[in-house]
């Protein structure tokens, strides 16, 4: 309690020295899963922040917790105690974090009964638009999401990036200024892939979201982001903080700029230490859920 205390009046301090306050701040999270009679850590004392307008990744290796993070901040899974959240420097418990950001999961999530356009107004219908004026905006959007003429189509008459288009535009429609979004291109083909980058860099630069976005390719990371924050293995916590020097917009062919190339490298050899160190604890313990070895 004390630290939230302290939290709470470091925030208040930010404003009287006249620093901006984040749009939203994760301070010292972490969050340990049951597994059997043990519990797995998944995160350990996490802490971040995302300023307004801000374009932020998150790499990590897989299963270090990057899900779970997203999961806590959005509401849907409570943290262990002692840790806190911040939105626009105020304290938000976490039941009452739902419906707070837009979240788009790992998973598309499209209601395979629904169509195009009634998968994409869904998250805007459950909060509270009416759904003939949720349509309306959904059918005025469908340009802009590269849906034009398929707003009666079904999930399963869709390529893998138009399925994500959809999610996507679901997660916009969901009109909240945080957005999260977790590897939305990661089932993707590199050319898909790098043409929803531009495309994504394009609709945020008009209006100017504040996104945390998971991905485990470090060049999308760097190519899309103001900072790439770098996970560690299992449990997870921010091992770095790395501002993009390179200005905005981007052409694709700033990938073989050597700024881009030196951030790459370092990158790259931060995520592979921790992968590295992801794999031998699995092979450590063959059974992380019953607890592994003694
Ligand atoms: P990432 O998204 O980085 O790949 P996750 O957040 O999905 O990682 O998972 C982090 C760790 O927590 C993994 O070891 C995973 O097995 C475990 N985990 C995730 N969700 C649950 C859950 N609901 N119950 C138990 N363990 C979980
Ligand atoms: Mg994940």
């Amino acid at each position: 309690m004390a630290e939230r205390t302290a939290e709470l009046s470091s925030a208040a301090a930010d404003q009287t020295a006249g620093r901006t306050t984040p749009k939203i701040r994760v301070a010292g999270i972490s969050k340990h899963f049951a597994a059997g009679q043990k519990t797995l850590p998944a995160l350990a004392d996490v802490n971040l922040h995302v300023n307004a307008g801000e374009f932020v990744t998150l790499v990590g290796p897989s299963g270090c917790g990057k899900s779970t993070l997203f999961n806590i901040i959005v509401g849907l899974l409570a943290p262990d105690e002692g840790g806190a959240l911040f939105i626009d420097g105020e304290f938000v418990p976490a039941d009452h974090l739902l419906g707070r950001v837009a979240f788009m999961p790992q998973r598309d999530m499209l209601l395979p009964w629904r169509t195009v356009l009634d998968n994409a107004i869904l998250a805007a219908e459950i909060d509270g638009v009416p759904r003939r004026t949720a349509r309306q905006r959904a059918q005025a959007a469908l340009d802009r999401f590269g849906l034009a003429g398929f707003g009666q189509h079904y999930p399963q008459q869709l390529s893998g990036g138009m399925r994500q288009r959809v999610a996507l535009m679901r997660t916009f429609m969901f009109e909240r200024d945080i957005m999260l979004l977790d590897e939305p291109f990661g089932a993707l083909d590199a050319l898909t892939r790098a043409l929803m980058q531009r495309w994504l860099l394009q609709v945020w630069s008009e209006q100017r979201r504040t996104v945390l976005f998971i991905t485990h390719d470090i060049d999308e990371a760097i190519f899309l982001g103001d900072r790439v924050l770098v996970m560690s293995a299992r449990p997870g916590r921010i091992k770095a903080d790395v501002g993009v020097p390179i200005a905005r917009p981007r052409a694709p062919s700033v990938v073989t700029e050597p700024v881009f190339v030196d951030l790459k490298r370092r990158l790259l050899a931060a995520v592979e230490d921790e992968s590295l160190k992801a794999f031998a604890s699995m092979a450590e313990t063959p059974d992380a859920g019953r607890g592994g070895a003694p």
